[in-house]
């Protein structure tokens, strides 16, 4: 009799409890999956936001850095595709958008940032069959050994010290030193901007582009970038042109310069740019700002004269990301490449691919 009762307890353990328990853990991984899938989904359509790219192919596809030993780059200019090794393509990245004349160690830093930036877009496959362009205003720039060359050598008349041949060896140390290191976050390539002088600060993309994500973007501060030229510059323009060019943007536009409330700034970002700024009778955002007056950055001041309307600008560029002339600075203060990427990129790994 007991074991007959033993048995239709193992019976029932066997029927209800052993499935119930296999259907609860099923359930609660799949309720961690959808939730991973959230997170994920979310990211990605605020960077669609932010930039219109097409961006559901980079989570998937896989960041072997073996599979992109040689790349299609898109000469924008001519319309034709060039197939380049990786490396001999980033020669031409790092010395097209970094002086020659900078550190080493950030000149290795932004071989890290141009390779990371190249594998990045390769997955967003914007070119069709090409993987990326050589327009620094869409991908990044890029310019030939023989171009380059020439173009110190055209220096050279002015400035004694150029020796062609030696930059383009120090170039090409910067890549190499750095071969198949890339910036990663989460275990992917990260979205590398980058800009010329951040003013001190960097900026979050929140405020250039709007949206967010990108959790490695953040506002940073970096010493010495004053002691570099794309640090101040000064934009004037005649109380007309200014009033021109604000209408040319929005037709209702009047201002008192009499008042001395017709200028005020309303808010700051955290990165010290202008956030909002009211001109006349018109709300505007610092960025936008900067693209009507052609300024280097959104981080500046406006004084009204008797004739003219005087901008004075700190910083060149967005302000996202990695600043060049930091990069030196902090080289410089002896920083090596893998630091200066860190301090630029919160929460970021250097990896080998
Ligand atoms: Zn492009």
């Amino acid at each position: 009799m007991k074991k007959i009762v033993i048995y239709v307890l193992i019976l029932v353990i066997l029927t209800f409890i052993i499935p119930f328990f296999f259907t609860n853990a099923t359930i609660e991984s799949k309720a961690v999956i959808e939730v991973d899938l959230q997170e994920n989904e979310e990211i990605e359509v605020n960077q669609e936001t932010e930039q219109a790219i097409e961006q559901s192919s980079v989570d998937d596809a896989p960041y072997e850095y073996k599979n992109y030993n040689t790349i299609k780059l898109l000469h924008s200019k001519t319309n034709t595709i060039e197939e380049l090794q990786l490396d001999e393509y980033l020669y031409g990245v790092v010395s097209a958008e970094m002086p020659y004349d900078f550190e080493l160690e950030a000149l290795k830093a932004q071989a890290i940032v141009a390779r990371t930036y190249t594998l990045y877009k390769i997955n967003e496959l914007k070119h069709g069959e090409a993987h990326i362009c050589d327009d620094s205003s869409c991908c990044q720039a890029w310019i030939s050994k023989e171009d380059r060359l020439a173009k110190w050598e055209e220096k050279r008349a002015e400035i004694n010290d150029i020796n062609p041949e030696e930059n383009w060896n120090k170039i090409m140390r910067a890549v190499n030193e750095t071969k198949g290191k890339i910036i990663t976050y989460d275990g992917k390539p990260i979205n590398a901007f980058f800009h010329s002088n951040s003013g001190g600060a960097t900026e979050a993309p929140v405020n250039v582009w709007g949206g967010t994500g990108y959790p490695y973007l953040q506002t940073v501060e970096t010493s010495g970038e004053d002691a570099y030229t794309q640090y101040s510059s000064e934009v004037v323009v005649s109380r007309e042109q200014f009033v021109n060019k604000m209408k040319e943007k929005y037709p209702d536009f009047n201002i008192n310069f009499d008042d001395e409330t017709c200028i005020q700034i309303i808010e700051y970002t955290d990165g010290k740019r202008i956030k909002t700024i009211k001109i006349g009778n018109c709300n505007l955002s610092g960025v936008e700002v900067r693209s009507i007056f052609a300024l280097k950055s959104a981080n500046f001041s406006i004084e009204v004269g008797s004739q003219d309307v005087k901008f004075s600008v700190i910083g060149y560029g967005h302000g996202v990301g990695m600043s060049q002339t930091g990069a030196d600075s902090l080289a410089k203060q002896g920083y090596n490449c893998e630091e200066i990427v860190k301090h630029f990129y919160s929460g970021v790994e250097v990896v080998n691919f």
